[in-house]
């Protein structure tokens, strides 16, 4: 038999021209590609020939995550998912429901290697990158159980994007294809924990999507006893590539900013943060944001989250000092193990 392949993650042009190497139409293509993006099956894509319905599914890897097991909010409907995939590993999305649409937090590897502290996800390692069409899965499997749209998208689950840059970016150009899941650019946020070099390749790529720095601390001490990345790209580093980035772009960039009680969380900190900010991108005029992250609490580490008064102090400084700081609303409080503990307790 034939390898089977990965026709998920086949652009509109490439799926064309395999199917005319077969002998197929042009307008055959479009019919499936369209259906392919709605996660059917090929015995249920009825206007397509049954021998041409048999052939694809004889000769298509079938990666479309399977909804294993599913967590629904009581208190706003947030749905946590894990997924299986062709291989039997699982990963993580979770779809959120906002006024401006609905979000779904989607995994880019089946584990992590970066070694972050207080990251769940991380703790096995990483087993293997997700394809292009793993990564459009985890959207159309949401949309179909859900019944509803997806508009938003944040590769902010399972997974260091840009430690898996070729798919990452092959799964950006076709998510955004108006004949596929046409999710808008504007609509998609990337986080990386630091991998520099992926940075500056995603700003020559120019697409108008939101990068978020996973930053965390505002010393190379503090920064690499939590984050191993540090030790490669150090602070300065970052924040070089990331002027770069706004310069090439003119796209915001968002600094997620984890607090964790009695390590990173005084208003000494608040202030070296701004002031750290302020002179990376001094002259440039870029809005300055922070995003606060009150910690998920993971069993395996002791870090802890600081009261509610220390979180507000935290964010009333940086405001004080001229940067926007919002604190991340908690969605699904009562489904919430952090990123990865769902996976972790399958196993
Ligand atoms: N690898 C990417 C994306 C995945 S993590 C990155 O590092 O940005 C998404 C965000 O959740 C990151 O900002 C990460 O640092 C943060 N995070 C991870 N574990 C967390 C925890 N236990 N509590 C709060 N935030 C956490």
């Amino acid at each position: 038999m034939t390898e089977k392949k990965d026709i998920l993650s086949f652009s509109l042009d490439e799926l064309t021209e395999w199917l005319a190497d077969m002998g197929q139409p042009k307008f055959r293509a479009a019919q499936i590609y369209g259906w392919l993006n709605l996660g059917t099956p090929p015995e249920d894509m009825t206007n397509i020939p049954k021998a041409l319905r048999d052939t694809l599914k004889e000769a298509m890897l079938d990666t479309l995550p399977r909804v294993r097991k599913k967590l629904v909010s009581k208190i706003d409907g947030t749905v946590k998912y894990l997924f299986s995939l062709h291989d039997g590993s699982c990963i993580e999305s979770v779809f959120m429901r906002y006024k401006h649409g609905n979000t779904l937090c989607i995994s880019s590897q089946v584990g992590c290697r970066m070694g972050c502290k207080f990251c769940a996800s991380t703790i096995g390692g990483k087993l293997r990158d997700l394809l292009p069409s793993e990564l459009l899965g985890q959207i159309i499997t949401a949309q179909r159980d859900t019944g509803e749209r997806v508009s938003n998208i944040v590769m902010m689950g399972i997974g260091e994007p840009l430690d898996n840059y070729d798919n990452v970016i092959k799964f950006l150009r076709l998510v955004g294809d108006e004949r596929g899941l046409n999710i808008g650019y504007r609509h998609i946020s990337l986080s990386t924990c630091g991998v520099v070099e992926g940075i500056d390749k995603l700003a020559r790529e120019n697409f108008p999507i939101t990068l978020s720095i996973s930053l965390h601390a505002v010393t190379d001490e503090a920064r690499s006893a939590i984050m191993p990345i540090n030790h490669k790209w150090g602070i300065d580093a970052l924040l070089r590539a990331c002027r770069a980035y706004y310069e090439t772009t003119s796209r915001r960039i968002s600094f997620e900013y984890t607090l964790l009680s009695g390590k990173n969380d005084s208003e000494e900190d608040a202030r070296a943060l701004a002031r750290l900010l302020k002179n990376a991108f001094s002259g440039t005029g870029a809005p300055l944001h922070v995003n606060l992250i009150r910690v998920n609490e993971v069993e395996e580490t002791d870090f802890r989250r600081g009261s509610r008064e220390s979180i507000e102090r935290f964010r009333a400084t940086l405001e004080k000092e001229g940067v926007v700081a919002t604190l991340r609303r908690r969605l699904g409080a009562d489904i919430n193990g952090a990123c990865g503990q769902l996976r972790r307790s399958s196993k």
